[in-house]
């Protein structure tokens, strides 16, 4: 059975996705889901990169845009609206207030940066071939543990993001993971199985099987994701996402609404 909600998609507001969201809505349609929800980036608070996030003046438009969507989809497919926000050090409080001032159904955080090295951008990617692949790992691990320590969050994004290109620690990193799923089990955050690492050079699912069993094990809630930049990608991949989650243990998956469970749905 395919996951019948997507909830990572992204729109034009953030400079490098192409199709209106009605498109995104149209296609999840096709495919016979019930549910979706809009994450694009939200604003980096900072500094302005159009080619990365919308900016704080184009949060409004964002909220009506999808707005439009859910009205005109009204009693076909549940439309949510939510961000995909970064952490970054030293603006949780920045963080907080953008994100109190809408009434989102649910809030993914991602780690994009490791300071101040945006480590999965393709124009960035010079920096891996200095770097010991064990210490990004480790530094990327703890910025999702501080992540979910804010509580600003719902569910953590694409949660081994650092292996996009397909760099490899030599050193084993299942207790980073397994402290990093005790912090998200405390802090009630649920983690997404995010199909775009398929679309990536890595060309495997966030995150892999042998991580979300520990993150299954640890009781963290589970949703689904394409991260879709483009129509044709909503829902893509998701039988086999399905598949992923039952072999890593779970029997369930959950629904946001105004950043709390909703409900949960059998796999
Ligand atoms: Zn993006
Ligand atoms: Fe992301
Ligand atoms: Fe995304």
């Amino acid at each position: 059975m395919r996951p019948i909600v997507d909830y990572h998609m992204h729109t034009p507001l953030c400079g490098h996705a192409a199709g209106e969201p009605e498109l995104y809505a149209r296609r999840a349609q096709e495919l016979g889901l019930l549910e979706i929800g809009f994450s694009d980036h939200a604003p980096l608070l900072s500094h302005d990169d159009p080619s990365i996030t919308m900016n704080m003046s184009q949060l409004p438009e964002y909220h009506k845009m999808i707005e439009d969507v859910r009205n005109e989809f009204q009693g076909e497919l549940i439309v949510k609206i939510a961000l995909e926000a970064d952490y970054l050090s030293g603006y949780e409080e920045k963080t907080r207030a953008m994100l109190s001032g809408y009434p989102y159904d649910y809030v993914i955080g991602s780690v994009h940066y490791i300071q101040d090295w945006g480590f999965d951008n393709p124009a960035e990617q010079a920096k891996w071939a200095k770097s010991d692949p064990n210490v990004i790992y480790r530094k990327y691990y703890e910025l999702l543990r501080k992540s979910a320590e804010t509580r600003l969050f719902n569910i953590m994004g694409h949660v081994d993001l650092v292996k996009k290109f397909g760099h490899r620690p030599s050193e084993d990193m299942t207790d980073e993971i397994r402290k990093t799923a005790y912090v998200f089990e405390q802090a009630g955050v649920a983690v997404e199985i995010n199909t775009s690492g398929l679309r990536k050079p890595v060309k495997e699912m966030y995150p892999a099987l042998e991580a979300l069993k520990i993150y299954c094990q640890a009781g963290v809630p589970l949703t689904f994701g394409s991260d879709a930049h483009m129509p044709e990608d909503v829902g893509r991949d998701f039988f086999e996402a399905a598949d992923l989650a039952k072999a890593a243990g779970y029997k369930e998956y959950v629904l946001f609404k105004q950043r709390k469970i909703e409900k949960t749905v059998k796999l």
